[in-house]
């Protein structure tokens, strides 16, 4: 069994079926094999979840292809993040070229409340373009590896969130907070306020570690950039949680 991983609910299934294992018949050198988390590297000391990990990329589909054959996998959860969009389109290639069954595991988006201001775009690249307009002082919490798409706007000024410290090209007028979520309400407020924020800019990740932001700037009255989704690959079926997901999985993996 094949977790490709990255996100809390990719590790909430490793959990799970953690759990499974403890209380079947599996002896502890194989329990330890069976369920494969696949994390890509980006994070410099990731959480790792219970079970076998390995850190790296495939090789594009068919480097991960020939990983199913090799590794005799049974199926396959891709838990990758919603913008994973790469990742997601090869193991949807990986899986048909060797007929193994895939889910997708996604967190539902976030639903705007009664005073949200958002502006949703489909692109980072359309986020840059639509965010003169609405702010000077942005609060930009897209990870650090699409921040190209705003290095060109000189006139605004940046505080950039992210895990790791962002490379360049970075916008000119650039603070950064190395953090890692989950993250208050008050945390939240405080940075909207300390830094006179007047524009958030998002990712439609879901989820509820990085949610107090959208409940801070609704607050605080400023608009909302929100990047929408890449959509799930065609024909790949969807669960919402990773306790649907570990439904799937027993489903699959019982006789095997
Ligand atoms: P991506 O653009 O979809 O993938 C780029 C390449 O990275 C893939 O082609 C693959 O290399 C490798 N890769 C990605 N996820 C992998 C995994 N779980 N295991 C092994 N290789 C993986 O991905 P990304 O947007 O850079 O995201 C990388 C990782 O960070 C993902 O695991 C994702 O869950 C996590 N993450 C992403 C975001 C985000 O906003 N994009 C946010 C939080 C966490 P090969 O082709 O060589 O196999």
């Amino acid at each position: 069994m094949l977790i490709l991983g990255g996100t809390t609910e990719a590790r909430h299934l490793a959990e799970a079926l953690a759990e499974d294992l403890a209380e079947g018949t599996a002896t502890p050198e194989t329990r330890r094999t069976l369920v494969t988390t696949s994390l890509a590297g980006r994070v410099t000391h990731p959480t790792l979840p219970p079970g076998a990990s390995r850190i790296g990329g495939f090789g594009g589909p068919e480097g991960l292809a020939d990983w199913l054959r090799s590794h005799a996998v049974d199926a396959v959860v891709d838990a990758t993040h919603p913008f994973a969009e790469r990742m997601s389109f090869n193991a949807a290639a990986a899986c048909a070229a060797t007929g193994t069954p895939l889910l997708a595991l996604r967190r539902p988006a976030w639903t705007p409340a009664p005073g949200d201001d958002w502006h949703h775009v489909p692109t980072l690249a359309a986020a840059a373009a639509a965010l003169p307009a609405l702010g000077r002082r942005a609060f930009l919490t897209t990870g650090r590896t699409g921040l190209a798409a705003f290095a060109h706007l000189d006139a605004t000024w940046f505080l950039v969130r992210s895990v790791d410290a962002p490379t360049a090209p970075l916008p000119r007028q650039t603070e950064v907070l190395l953090d890692r979520g989950p993250f208050s309400l008050e945390g939240e407020r405080a940075l909207i306020r300390e830094h006179r924020i007047d524009v958030l800019v998002t990712k439609a990740s879901g989820g509820s570690a990085t949610a107090p932001k959208l409940t801070a700037a609704r607050e605080a009255g400023i608009p909302v950039l929100v990047v929408d989704r890449p959509p799930v690959p065609q024909g790949v079926p969807v669960a919402e949680s990773a306790r649907a997901a570990a439904t799937w999985v027993r489903a699959r993996t019982r006789d095997a």
